[in-house]
């Protein structure tokens, strides 16, 4: 057998984190490369490609901040910009600084195996090649492994059948067809508001609803472009000040203080405001107090009832198991108003559950629904997922699996115990999932970048997060988590998906830090400051 071949450190993932990352190792001299499990690059922006797929967080908060020269090239056409777009963006980032020649595609990594005597990984990739590297740099994402549904007679069904995130990237017909769409996250809001007025019938499984406001979306004209360009740096800033990482400025007053009238006053204006500002310059309580997250979810529950034509309808469509804001916020178009057209059915399963799948359909406990297209908008196995595909043993041959199988253990999301020379990039129980995305990002792999450029600069060749520091940082983890309502919520914030075993009802795994931007980026601040203490370094 040839030997593997060796490199300084290796970057996984060609998506919004992995791409960046390779830039910032390659500027410092550092022999890299960057595997991609895919064919080509993007990650989330890649592959999903359903129709509807676009950002909720405003595009001149989502793109990378690193080069002055992108901001002022760039152009966003759309406040929030769509996927086809997004793609457009994160080629043109890679062709500009020309990083393609550091990637390699169609490179899934099986297994990597920590080699303790030489002090590095040996990667096995499933196209049958080996790489070793002293340090592995992680960006695979925290929404890369879709989860299907288990009913019987799935694979039965005779019409086209996919997961949102394998949507073809040859066009699907839709018109005149019957189409059906399990799922009312994220993703399927998108997807059914946008297609509603494209297919002939189209059926929405609805297994439980959830809380959705407008999005807003609009154009960016040239003018309205230079205007952003000239405000980036302020615009970068209060992202980095606000708890969710976000361009909205925080609600200053407290809400029992404010008088009902004016709570109102303010929901109606952040209603009709675009983007997250609902969450973000909402009053904190609603996500900590019972009593005030009541009052806003029996607000949007209103304003979703003056939305929808049939009030029957429209109270399946307002969640009663969960308050506004205590599971991931979808942000929609023209959603509820979707449920006022003829062609569009719901199904609610909570009343006639789906007893299994036909040739030609869905048979519900009330009836059959003849399909030609059935779309899964089923989710994920959220943040670990991608982790848990890989065989990752580290110093006592343990797996990463089998180490986080009630939920992920970290040290500030960055490093793990037991897993030398291992740096994660959006990793479980860092604010990547919790806070606008790319901001934390580019925050993580500056971090990485000059922890790697402190490591080589002293010859330091193994490096290892201590167990306490670990321990220490699960603590914070879960005290952030529990002063939150969402903490009882069923969602991915909280580890569940019904289709995975073990992270169904009542596990709550601690996947994410819900401290807030500010606070992580002190966290991980001190950490280097302080020497990186937390961290054995050999
Ligand atoms: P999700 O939020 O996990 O939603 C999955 C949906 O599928 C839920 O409605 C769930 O119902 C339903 N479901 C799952 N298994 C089912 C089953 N066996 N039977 C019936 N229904 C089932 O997934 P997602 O919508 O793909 O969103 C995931 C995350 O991706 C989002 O929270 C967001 O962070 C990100 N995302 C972002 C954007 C964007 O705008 N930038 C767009 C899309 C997605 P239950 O609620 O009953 O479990």
């Amino acid at each position: 057998m040839s030997q593997p071949e060796h490199h300084e450190a290796i970057v996984l993932g060609a998506g919004v984190s992995g791409i960046y990352q390779i830039k910032r190792l390659t500027d410092l001299g550092l022999d890299a490369i960057l595997l991609e499990a895919d064919e080509d690059l993007g990650g989330t922006w890649y592959r999903n490609r359903y129709p509807g797929c676009r950002f909720d967080s405003e595009s001149y908060s989502y793109g990378y901040s690193f080069s002055r020269e992108l901001l002022d090239e760039w152009h966003w056409k759309e406040r929030f910009s769509s996927q086809p777009e997004n793609l457009r963006y994160l080629n043109f980032v890679v062709d500009k600084f020309d990083l393609r020649r550091h990637m390699r595609f169609d490179a899934r990594v099986d297994a990597m195996r920590w080699d303790e005597e030489q002090r590095l990984w040996q990667l096995a990739l499933a196209n049958g090649e080996r790489y070793t590297a002293r340090f592995v740099v992680t960006g695979i994402g925290v929404l890369t492994v879709p989860t299907l549904p288990h009913y019987e007679g799935m694979d039965a069904f005779e019409g086209e059948a996919f997961h949102t995130y394998w949507w073809p990237k040859e066009p699907v017909p839709l018109a005149g067809r019957r189409v059906g769409v399990l799922g009312t996250g994220a993703t399927g809001i998108q997807v059914i508001a946008e297609i509603a007025d494209q297919v002939g019938e189209l059926v929405v499984f609805q297994r439980r609803p959830n809380w959705s406001t407008p999005l807003g979306n609009g154009p960016i004209s040239e003018e309205e472009m230079a205007e952003i360009r000239s405000r980036y740096d302020e615009i970068f800033a209060t992202c980095a000040s606000t708890h969710g990482g976000f361009d909205h400025p925080p609600e200053r007053r407290r809400f029992w203080e404010t008088p009902p009238e004016e709570r109102k006053a303010l929901w109606d204006e952040l209603y009709a405001t675009p983007g997250f500002a609902i969450l973000a310059g909402n009053f904190p309580e609603i996500y900590l107090d019972e009593e005030a997250n009541r009052e806003m979810s029996d607000y949007v529950a209103d304003r979703i009832r003056e939305r929808v034509h049939d009030p029957a309808i429209a109270e399946k469509l307002i969640p009663r198991d969960h308050g506004f804001a205590t599971q991931r916020l979808p942000l929609e178009t023209h959603y509820f108003e979707a449920y006022n057209r003829d062609n569009v059915h719901l199904v609610d399963l909570s009343e006639t559950p789906i007893e299994r799948f036909t040739p030609r359909g869905v048979q519900t406990s009330a009836g059959h629904h003849d399909l030609d297209v059935m779309v899964y908008a089923t989710g994920f196995d959220a943040i670990t997922g991608s982790w848990d595909r890989m065989e990752i043993r580290g110093t006592s041959g343990v797996t990463l699996g089998d180490k986080w199988r009630d939920g992920p253990s970290t040290w500030l999301g960055l490093m793990t115990h037991g897993f030398p020379n291992l740096l994660m990039v959006a990793g479980p129980q860092s604010v990547s999932g919790s806070t606008n995305f790319p901001r934390a990002i580019e925050a993580g792999v500056d971090w990485v970048t000059d922890f790697l450029q402190h490591v080589t600069e002293r010859g330091i060749t193994r490096f290892e997060a201590r167990a306490d520091a670990e321990k220490a940082w699960n603590e914070e983890v879960i005290q952030a988590n529990e002063r939150m309502l969402m903490r009882r919520s069923r969602g991915w914030f909280t580890g569940y998906n019904s289709n995975v075993e073990g992270h169904g009802e009542g596990s709550v795994r601690y996947v994410a830090y819900f401290g807030g931007a500010p606070r992580y980026a002190q966290f991980i601040r001190e950490a280097a400051e302080a020497g990186y203490r937390d961290v054995e370094l050999g």
